[in-house]
């Protein structure tokens, strides 16, 4: 049976989706979408040679009796009306990172969902499903390495535009880190302190860059996570995981290697589409194959409740420049795991 998608949201990341969904994913189609810009919507479709219904109201989408189930990627402040609105109509939504605005907005998804009775929301962390990582993930849970001690981290960005603020660090760059580091170590975070260094001359009045997250998580492991958002040379993600009897790295991107000009040299990637591309694919691909199967997998409302608890306290700790507790309550038996 070929699921049938409405999405809401055609900016970049909407286009993207409707585009892997249609053409490069089995197993769905997409039959409804919506945008605040409706010639927009109309536009990225004809792009794409797709018909489907256009409405101007998300929640028409979410009421249409074709739809069976939603991918929620229009602007931030909307993902925790319309997945409420998709719970409340029983259908499945997978709605990009963030889950909602705030930890409290977050909650009030997962107590609907809980009051549903049955996992509906997946919320867009592609991490979980790169390659790298889960290698990373494998050799930790097999004990190659023994117990994870620290780890060292950085997330960096060639340059961002001036409507990127020091919170957006936070909010939008380090939340995809706050979720995959969860769920590598399989473990929460217990403190958290920001520390900045000297700033680089490349930024601007409102953004200090680079920063320093500093964790401990409720089993002792140390976590440092450097956020550079304007260093440059490409888009880098890294992450070294020490342990007791060995240390791992998250493998580069592949790229070939070069001899030329008495210079050893790989190309490093400058676009965060390009990095996690794949990812994308496997995510939403898990997302049409748990639905059609009738059971969700991949990263929970749980998932992005929790992220957004620590990222309250993120923010939290920029501005007071101590160290401050993440108090996450306990996960309820609803989201453990099958
Ligand atoms: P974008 O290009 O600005 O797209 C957002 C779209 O939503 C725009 O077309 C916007 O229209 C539309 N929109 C605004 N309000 C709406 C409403 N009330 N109902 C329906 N549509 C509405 O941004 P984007 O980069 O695609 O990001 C979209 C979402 O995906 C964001 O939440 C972002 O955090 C998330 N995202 C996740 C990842 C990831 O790695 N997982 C990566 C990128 C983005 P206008 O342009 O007319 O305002």
């Amino acid at each position: 049976m070929t699921l049938k998608l409405g999405v809401i949201g055609t900016g970049a990341i909407g286009q993207e989706h409707i585009r892997r969904c249609t053409k490069v994913l089995q197993g769905a189609t997409v039959v409804a979408v919506s945008d605040i810009n409706v010639e927009g919507a109309r536009a990225a479709l004809s792009r794409l040679g797709l018909q489907a219904e256009v409405y101007a109201d998300g929640h028409d989408v979410i009421k249409s009796s074709d739809v069976d189930a939603l991918l929620i990627t229009s602007w931030d402040p909307t993902h925790e009306e319309y997945t409420l609105a998709a719970i409340a109509a029983g259908k499945p939504v997978f709605c990009e990172k963030p889950l909602a605005m705030t930890a409290a907005g977050c909650r009030r998804v997962v107590d609907a969902e809980i009051k549903f009775g049955k996992r509906l929301v997946q919320v867009g962390f592609m991490r979980p499903y790169d390659t790298g990582y889960r290698a990373l993930k494998k050799v930790i849970t097999d004990g190659t390495i023994g117990e994870p001690l620290m780890l060292h981290c950085a997330h960096r960005n060639p340059a961002v535009p001036e409507s990127y603020t020091t919170d957006m660090a936070i909010t939008s760059t380090l939340i995809h880190e706050l979720d995959v580091l969860r769920w590598l170590t399989n473990d929460d975070y217990k403190t958290v302190q920001v520390v900045f260094p000297r700033v680089t001359s490349k930024s601007h009045s409102r953004l200090k860059d680079p920063q320093i997250v500093l964790f401990e998580t409720q089993k002792g492991i140390r976590i440092d996570v450097e956020i550079f958002v304007n260093c440059a040379y490409g888009y880098d993600i890294q992450c070294e995981v020490v342990g007791e009897e060995g240390v791992a790295r998250l493998p580069e991107p592949s790229a070939v290697q070069m001899r030329r000009s008495a210079q050893l040299s790989t190309s490093i990637l400058t676009d965060w589409k390009d990095r996690f591309i794949d990812a994308y694919d496997v995510e939403l691909q898990a997302f049409i194959n748990d639905v059609s199967k009738g059971s969700l997998t991949g990263p929970s409302a749980w998932d992005g409740y929790a992220a957004s608890v620590a990222a309250d306290a993120c923010l939290k700790a920029q501005n007071s420049g101590a160290i401050e507790q993440v108090e996450l309550p306990p996960r309820p038996a609803f989201y453990d795991k099958a």
